[in-house]
């Protein structure tokens, strides 16, 4: 099926001030017919669609099975409670990611030990990992930033149970293995501008139907004997139908986000003064974001490419560690936040435009 996948409504597009947006959604006809034939059932919200979507997901990835839920905090949050993480347990994760995974933490009372990253490939540093491991560790949250795996072999071997976070990365590659198949659970965030969508949404798959079970349990509170505190995180089949669309194109989202790294990679290369992002030996990155490393001021960056049209951005907004009151050191989070700066990338970004930005990038950063 012919599917134009470059962005063609952006000039025309009133009230927007970029040219070429950071991130976007891509959603096409079959998308909407998908999501159509749902509505027009009546039978619209969790029912055999999210079991399918579910099903589809698990396969995709490898896992025994699934739960799909309406976020990914609340996949986090959920699988946190299943792993009866609770007031006085800690949980290992970076700092340099979304505020999410803090507030999901901070849901069940525990506390975040925060751990560095590491300055090539943006994710956690294992050795920090086994230093901060203590008595009151219950998990360890591994985000796999920006589309490429952390270094799951050294991160499963201290006996403390972890959670992958895929929420930027279905379909990366960490030595033969998918992630989301390494850890004790994974979960996984269908938002809009996420690796494809569900417009808001979740999922935990897991190899352990018996968590599987806690999570299915906890996010529904409908027709249950006990007074357990439960939640209302269910998907809607509308939804659900927009995701399964949406996965049987995530390896050709993947392709094209690739080939679109490969040109940025090719073209920036000879502006020595940036450091690229890296694919370590063995592994895949899927480039949920494109994200250098500049000598320049970032945030005045970000404001040159607007001028130009192009929306670009700090890939996190601002370490955890920073908004809380006792700071600690981690000075390769504090550097990679002053310096990282992503580009434009999603699927329906044409070549012209990848060209227009890397030009663009050569007098910003050069
Ligand atoms: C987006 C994201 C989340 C949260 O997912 P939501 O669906 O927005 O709640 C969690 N972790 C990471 C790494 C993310 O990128």
């Amino acid at each position: 099926m012919p599917r134009d996948l470059c962005r063609k409504d952006s000039l025309s597009t009133l009230n927007n001030p970029f040219l070429i947006h950071h991130s976007r959604p891509t959603v096409d006809d079959e998308d909407i017919q998908a999501v159509a034939s749902i509505l027009r059932t009546n039978e619209i919200v969790q029912g055999e669609c999210v079991a399918a979507f579910e099903k589809a997901m698990s396969e995709y990835i490898g896992t025994k099975g699934g739960v799909a839920v309406n976020s990914g905090t609340s996949a986090l949050h959920l699988t946190l409670l299943a792993l009866n993480v609770q007031e006085g347990d800690e949980v290992i994760i970076p700092s340099y990611v979304c505020s999410a995974l803090l507030n999901a933490i901070r849901y069940v009372k525990a506390s975040p030990c925060f751990v560095e990253i590491d300055r090539d490939t943006f994710n956690l540093d294992p050795k920090d990992v086994r230093c901060k491991i203590g008595r009151q560790s219950k998990a360890i949250i591994v985000p796999h930033l920006f589309g490429l795996s952390a270094e799951m072999d050294e991160l499963v071997r201290y006996g403390v149970p972890v959670i992958e976070d895929c929420a930027q990365s279905p379909g990366a590659i960490y030595c033969g293995r998918k992630v989301g198949t390494m850890g004790m659970a994974a979960v996984f965030s269908f938002y809009a501008t996420k690796m494809f969508t569900t417009g808001e949404g979740g999922m935990v798959l897991s190899d352990s139907t018996e968590l599987l079970e806690r999570i299915r349990d906890l996010r529904d509170y409908d027709g249950k004997d006990d007074s357990k505190v439960r939640f209302n995180y269910k998907m809607t089949d509308f939804q659900a139908s927009l995701g399964m669309s949406q996965l049987s194109k995530l390896p050709e989202f993947i392709d094209r986000r690739r080939k679109i790294a490969l040109r940025y990679s090719d073209g920036l290369k000879p502006i020595g003064s940036i450091a690229l992002p890296k694919e370590p030996s063995g592994m895949k990155h899927i480039y949920y974001r494109y994200v250098v490393k500049t000598k320049k001021d970032v945030e005045s960056a970000v404001i040159q490419f607007r001028r130009e049209g192009i929306e670009t951005a700090k890939p996190v907004h601002k370490p955890l560690h920073h908004s809380l009151s006792e700071r600690r050191n981690l000075a390769v989070t504090d550097e990679t936040w002053k310096t990282a700066l992503s580009l434009p990338i999603y699927p329906s970004l044409c070549d012209r435009d990848v060209d227009l930005v890397m030009s663009k990038a050569g007098d910003i950063l050069g």
